[in-house]
């Protein structure tokens, strides 16, 4: 993604800190749990935190700049988080993602600890050949203390970061250990070419979409919404389009919703019959904004986007987003959270007593790292999936076609022929895994609602994921 484009969100600290909110889920969870209350302390604390200054020469001046990574809990190593570029990046945003990073890993059944980190600075303030600097220069710091490796903490992409920072962090990493075998596997998110793994790029938004299409196979979740069916024709508007955002919204579009209203930095649309995402896209890539887009009404205000009349709501942009102020007027019965913390404590509750069904964070975005936990495998490995198998697959499945057609005397059917003699690739692999991992972790925390009566999801995501991390503690003996 160029650099202009990419984003950083202005003046995002207001309203509570995510810390807080985490802290007051992570307080109603707790009481579903059998577990020493000193055990849930210590597991609800951050218990490594890294902040740290270091100076790069930008444009002939010396610059500081302001670091961090938070390891939350290492009951299972590593410890695993993205990496963001953030204007206003504190300590207590690196600390509360790591929490919630340690909760998302376990509610997924991805064997990682909790952790987060970034540099405090706006990305579009600098040039790729300055960002790599920064990037490098934050690595080297962070091997220095020995926060980063594959059996440590692996970082990912997060908010303002991607491929091209993850490459940066790898290549950073491997000169710094010529000999290391399993180098590759010391940050998830990298470009293919250099040890990533297909889909880990779109992971995010596909995990929403899956997660989405499981919510529709449990009628009794949607009750309240009063809505039905599947995606097919539903109106959606999503917030933010980055890497979560855009590709959830193609996807939601190619399964059949109608993606009536988008939010971006700059303004939101509005169009009722629906909005091309792509071509949304390729008129911000042009125009240098979605203002303006054909066929749309423009708003100036990105959250004005939020309050649109539409069946799903998908923030996928930044934190505080849904507060107090708005919570009142949204309209969407059902609110899907891609991104991280977009919903204040206090608008959860209002958006609760409304009857709104919400998909938490902790769950709802948890695609990412469970390809990224694909990724590092591969890595380790040093195989692509389905390399092994392929083929073997595909003389398996022509055995089976000549089988068929001895027995029925027929002819198996072109078309479908080739579909079955195609192969299982690794994209397709990795899919699989996506699919599978966020449906079945709908699955759970639906369980987890049922057999303790709570309400809301958000709890019972909590519930579901302190349960398992609870039972690592134990079983693990690292709790006296
Ligand atoms: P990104 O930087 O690629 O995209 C963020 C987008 O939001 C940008 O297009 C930016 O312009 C826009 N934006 C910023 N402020 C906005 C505002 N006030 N209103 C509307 N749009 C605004 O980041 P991303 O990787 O897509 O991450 C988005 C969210 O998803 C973050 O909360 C992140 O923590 C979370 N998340 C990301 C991943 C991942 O794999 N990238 C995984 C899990 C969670």
């Amino acid at each position: 993604m160029p650099n202009g484009r990419r984003g950083g969100s202005g003046s995002r600290k207001h309203g509570p800190s995510m810390l807080e909110g985490f802290n007051t889920t992570f307080a109603r969870a707790a009481r579903y749990v059998k577990a020493p209350p000193d055990l849930l302390e210590n597991i609800r604390v951050c218990h490594h935190l890294y902040a740290f200054q270091f100076p790069v020469r930008i444009r002939g001046k010396v610059q500081l700049f302001q670091g961090f990574r938070a390891q939350h809990s290492q009951h299972r190593l590593p410890t695993k988080g993205g990496i963001r570029f953030a204007p206003q990046l504190d300590a207590d945003e690196v600390a509360a993602l790591a929490a919630i990073m340690t909760l998302k890993c376990a509610i997924v059944d991805v064997p990682f600890g909790g952790a987060k980190g970034g540099i405090a600075l706006d990305p579009r303030a600098y040039e790729a050949e300055e960002l790599e600097r920064i990037t490098r220069r934050y690595t080297a710091e962070l091997v220095r203390k020995n926060f980063i490796g594959p059996g440590v903490d692996v970082p990912a992409p997060d908010l303002g970061t991607g491929e091209r920072e993850m490459a940066w962090i790898a290549d950073t990493y491997n000169m710094l250990h010529p000999t290391g075998i399993d180098n590759m596997a010391c940050v998830t998110g990298k470009p293919v070419t250099l040890g990533g793994i297909r889909g880990r790029r779109e992971a995010t938004g596909r995990g929403v979409l899956y997660v989405l299409q499981e919510c529709f196979r449990h009628p009794e979740l949607l009750q309240s919404t009063g809505l039905s069916g599947d995606l097919e024709g539903k109106r959606l508007v999503v917030q933010g389009l980055g890497n979560v955002g855009s590709h959830f919204a193609r996807f939601a579009q190619q399964a059949g919703a109608r993606i009536v209203g988008i939010g971006e930095s700059d303004g939101s649309l509005y169009a009722p019959e629906g909005l091309n995402v792509d071509n949304v896209l390729a008129w911000r890539a042009h125009t240098g904004s979605i203002r303006g887009f054909p066929d749309a009404t423009t708003f100036d205000s990105p959250g004005a986007c939020l309050e649109l009349d539409c069946d799903i709501l998908v923030p996928a942009a930044v934190e505080n987003q849904l507060t107090a102020a708005n919570a009142p007027r949204i309209k969407a019965p059902l609110i899907v959270e891609a991104a991280n913390s977009p919903t204040t404590p206090e608008a959860d509750l209002i958006l609760r007593r409304r009857g709104k069904v919400i998909i938490p964070d902790v769950f709802a975005n948890a695609g990412g790292v469970t390809v990224s936990y694909f990724e590092w495998v591969k890595n380790l490995s040093h195989m692509r999936f389905g390399r092994m198998a392929k083929r073997v697959g595909i003389q398996t499945q022509r055995r089976l076609i000549a089988g068929i057609e001895a027995l029925t005397g027929g002819t198996f059917p072109a078309a479908l022929r080739e579909e079955v003699l195609h192969g299982i690739d690794e994209l397709e692999l990795v899919n699989s895994g996506l699919e599978e991992t966020m449906s079945q972790g709908l699955q759970q925390i639906l369980a987890t609602m049922e057999r303790h009566g709570i309400e809301d999801m958000r709890t019972a995501a909590f519930v579901c994921g302190l349960q398992k991390v609870v039972v690592a503690y134990e079983q693990l003996g690292i709790w006296p």
